[in-house]
């Protein structure tokens, strides 16, 4: 093993429902403009393929407690989404074979610098400042396909405060979570330990500090964060 002249970072990692082992985090991989309703209320082109991007893996945050506001922000949303992780995988997975490379399920948020982003579309600077900020990435407990099937349809719900903000059915997805996994996999050689952030359905909306947020799906572990002060 290599000697560090400084402390490595820790591998990141989430939650298994039912065991004891982790799931170590290499990438996490996000899908933008994946649910009509989601891109009109952005006044986006409905003719566009889905947006491709990615998070730092240290952006991740575990189930529960507080993420502070983040610095560098006046309009932080909240983007729920169904979130894919992957035991297995390579380049140019068929459809018909991408859902043999699924580990398991999860909720998680893609949260969201959306002042930085109306900036970034409109002077087509790169999307770090907008999506890859620290704790912008809260992912739930993954839960195994052993345990709850492929998942092709069902609920993501979110609610702030106890109010729900967003509902829609998975199956409303423009491309489909086979279509995402072949379709990265033109781009990058998928590995086990990527996660996919399949894209959020139609609601996001700003939070502030002392804010409550419930991602759920019928069949996965729920998650739950709370807004806490403005990071220093
Ligand atoms: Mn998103």
């Amino acid at each position: 093993m290599a000697a560090y002249a400084l402390t490595a970072p820790a591998q990141v990692h989430l939650d298994i429902t039912g065991s004891d082992e982790k799931f170590p985090v290499r990438r996490i991989y996000c899908i933008g403009k994946n649910y009509l309703a989601h891109i009109r209320e952005m006044n986006a082109d409905e003719r566009d393929p889905p947006v491709i991007f990615m998070k730092p893996t240290d952006a991740i945050v575990k189930n529960g407690g507080d993420i502070p506001y983040p610095v560098f922000t006046n309009n932080y949303h909240y983007e729920c989404e169904l979130v894919v992780a992957l035991k297995s995988g390579g380049y140019n997975i068929p459809e018909d074979e991408a859902e043999d490379h699924i580990f398991g399920y999860a909720v998680g948020l893609d949260m969201t610098r959306r002042d930085h982003q109306a900036e970034a579309l409109a002077k087509g600077l790169p999307w770090e400042v907008t999506k890859g900020f620290d704790q912008s990435a809260p992912v739930g407990p993954i839960t195994p396909v052993s345990d709850c099937g492929i998942l092709r349809s069902g609920h993501v719900r979110f609610s702030v405060n106890g109010q729900v903000k967003q509902d829609a059915d998975i199956s409303l997805m423009i491309w489909k979570i086979n279509e995402i996994i072949s379709k990265l996999s033109e781009q990058h050689r998928l590995m086990p330990g990527d996660i996919i952030m399949t894209g959020t359905p139609a609601g996001v909306g700003a939070v502030v500090t002392g804010d409550v947020l419930d991602c759920h799906f019928d069949g996965l572990q729920p998650m739950q964060v709370r807004i806490g002060a403005k990071a220093a």
